[in-house]
């Protein structure tokens, strides 16, 4: 049989893009079910991002990650989106399929799955989320779309917030409302799940935390963060002391990592490969 030594192609498009680490869990997937993929990990300007949509069908590649700040930016090159996609305003993975460029989100879809990881389901439950940018936006919509019963939307920006908890309203069956986040902001009662989905936390300010009124967080609440780096945050700490369960973002960049493994290539993802191979990452 004659041999391929042609290697199919992904990656992600961003800038600035060095310090993502996608590309370690999907190349530990792709060895592990011995595919031959290479996951690429490009600069992209904003000038260049044409050129490089462009470039996605002339190298035949099988897709492509957005990161900042292209998520926003591709929409007009796709020809279908997904519905959480659609509602989000977002893109993070294009897949080609039969010469078309297929947008969704997966950011959303990741959280949701690292919870029913921890066998936490979003159907039913209140949840309050700090912050109101881009992984906000996917958290809320995928969960709203998971019949959540209510998202509350704590944001400094109350315009930001509003045309959030707006998008939920108008395109899923959850409530949702908008909460000023005033200095030590109390977390409402009757919260499930609480989510920090802001930046606070992110290598190299590894002190930070938000400014909650960290006493309102209460054992029977499970507490998560979008932060993986470090992987255990101060917010996850302090609601570790209430009693809470705390799920970090490793899980959630993960699971995106897993989802969009399989809608490239079609495979099951290895997780426990792809877990294990960015947690040593952060060690
Ligand atoms: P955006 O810039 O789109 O949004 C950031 C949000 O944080 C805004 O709502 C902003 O509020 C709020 N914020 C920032 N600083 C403060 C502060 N000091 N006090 C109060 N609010 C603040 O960023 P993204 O949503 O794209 O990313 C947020 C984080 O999520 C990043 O650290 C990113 O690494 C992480 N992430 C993790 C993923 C994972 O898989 N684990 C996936 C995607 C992202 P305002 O609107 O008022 O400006």
């Amino acid at each position: 049989m004659e041999k391929n030594y042609r290697a199919e192609l992904v990656g992600v498009f961003g800038d600035p893009v060095d310090g993502n680490p996608t590309g370690v869990l999907e190349e530990a997937g792709f060895a592990a079910k011995g595919l031959n993929y290479r996951y690429l990990t490009m600069k992209v300007t904003p000038d260049d991002f044409d050129t490089a949509m462009k470039s996605l069908k002339a190298l035949h590649m099988k897709g492509i990650n957005l990161t900042m700040p292209h998520k926003i930016a591709v929409l007009p090159y796709l020809d279908e989106v997904s519905e959480a996609a659609g509602i989000i305003g977002a893109v993070n993975t294009v897949v080609l399929r039969d010469g078309k460029l297929i947008g969704d989100n997966t950011d959303g879809k990741g959280f949701v799955q690292a919870l029913k990881n921890e066998n936490i389901s979003p159907a039913g439950k209140n949840i309050a989320i700090l912050g109101a940018g881009g992984a906000s936006k996917a958290i809320a919509v995928e969960c709203a779309l998971a019949d959540a019963a209510s998202i509350t939307i704590i944001n400094r920006s109350e315009a930001r917030g509003q045309e959030l908890v707006q998008a939920i309203l108008q395109n899923t069956n959850s409530s949702a409302s908008y909460l000023s986040w005033s200095d030590a902001v109390s977390i409402p009662a009757r919260t499930d799940i609480l989510i920090n989905a802001t930046s606070i936390g992110l290598h190299p300010n590894i002190h930070d935390q938000p400014d909650i009124n960290y006493d309102t967080i209460t054992p029977d609440m499970v507490v998560s963060d979008v932060i993986f780096n470090p992987a255990i945050t101060p917010f996850l700490t302090e609601a570790g002391k209430r009693g809470a369960k705390t799920i970090s973002g490793l899980g959630m960049l993960v699971c995106q990592g897993a989802l969009n493994f399989t809608i490239w290539t079609g495979v099951e993802a290895p997780y426990d490969i792809m877990y294990e191979a960015l947690k040593k990452e952060f060690e």
